[in-house]
């Protein structure tokens, strides 16, 4: 039974509410009996953007890794931490440890299994998560992130952000669309019980509506098990920040960036998991945009505009 709110017409077979997309939180049911939670950990990896290996200083947009858990200490005191405040909003019992923090696969072989053994042990841990980029993905890492998957499923959120090289440059990223396919497809090929999320950003300097589209059709090209569509936030003492400030970058606007997701969502196949379609930065370091901080708002929007469009997640998809 559909729990529809438009009364059972929602033609999207990946959904029991409004939503015409397939959201993780359906996903999560499905697989999980109910909704879980996603705890963000810094276990203390740094990023080879920042500390010199394939660049320096950082994606511009970066601030501290661009990780929601800031100010590391141990796992076990960050996740009972985590667990207490989402607690405060909303019960469950169900949890998934998110290694969120810079490069969570870039460090020798034996200290990763040694984090990703700890954090996958934490009380109510039904699922890992682990953020990284496409080059740090060698032979020896995707081993451990199989071993790991052995004894509990792997979620690797994975950071593309854009298709377009010199877009690449423009933003610090460090490689290639050339290295994420590679990284991408070694991890597909590796086996093991691993989904991987792809990360885009919309609204990335010198890029419009055609380039951000033709990044999601590359992605759904893929049909990657999950994919996140992020904001791009100017965020306090980053490069972009200084960008903003000289006018020399300015945010999408809400209905911009509501038209964009739209037209993204119905190039991806409707099997992909869209883990999510708004930004979510930390609101005591956000300079703009400011209408972001209304998720809720945003999200409600692009429900009615794909409903305004007779529209759905995978519309305009070719197997
Ligand atoms: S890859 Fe992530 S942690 Fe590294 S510089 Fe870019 S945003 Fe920061």
């Amino acid at each position: 039974m559909k729990r529809d709110t438009q009364a059972g017409i929602n033609p999207f077979p990946y959904s029991d509410s409004n939503k015409r997309y397939h959201t993780f939180e359906y996903y999560l049911r499905q697989r999980f009996g109910e909704k879980c939670a996603r705890i963000s950990l810094d276990a203390g990896f740094t990023c080879p953007n920042i500390d010199g290996t394939c660049g320096a200083g950082g994606c511009i947009y970066c601030l501290d890794g661009s990780g929601s858990a800031r100010g590391g200490g141990e796992l076990a005191e960050q996740y009972a931490a985590g667990i207490a405040a989402i607690q405060k909003k909303w019960k469950c019992s169900k949890y998934i440890p998110y290694l969120q923090a810079h490069t969570n696969t870039y460090a020798p072989v034996e200290i990763l299994r040694h984090i990703y053994k700890e954090a996958s042990s934490l009380p109510g841990a039904v699922m890992l998560a682990i953020a990284t980029r496409p080059d740090c993905l060698d032979p020896e890492v995707v081993s451990v992130l199989v071993e790991t998957s052995r004894s509990i499923p792997v979620l690797v959120e994975l950071g593309l952000q854009t298709i377009h090289d010199d877009t690449a440059v423009c933003i610090n990223r460090g490689h290639s669309y050339s290295v994420f396919a590679d990284g991408y497809h070694r991890l597909r090929d590796a086996g093991g019980d691993i989904s991987i999320c792809i990360h885009l950003i919309n609204g990335l300097p010198g890029e419009n509506k055609e380039h951000m589209i033709a990044s999601a059709r590359s992605v759904a090209a893929l049909k990657p098990d999950m994919v996140k569509l992020h904001l791009l936030h100017v965020l306090q003492n980053t490069p972009l920040h200084s960008l903003y400030l000289k006018g020399a970058y300015t945010p999408m606007e809400q209905a911009e960036y509501v038209d964009v997701v739209c037209n993204q969502l119905e190039y991806f196949p409707p099997q992909t998991v869209i883990a999510r379609v708004t930004g979510d930065a930390p609101a005591d370091v956000l300079v703009a945009p400011l209408w972001s901080r209304r998720k809720t708002a945003v999200s409600n929007d692009i429900d009615k505009e794909l409903y305004r469009r007779k529209s759905f997640q995978g519309m305009q998809f070719s197997p």
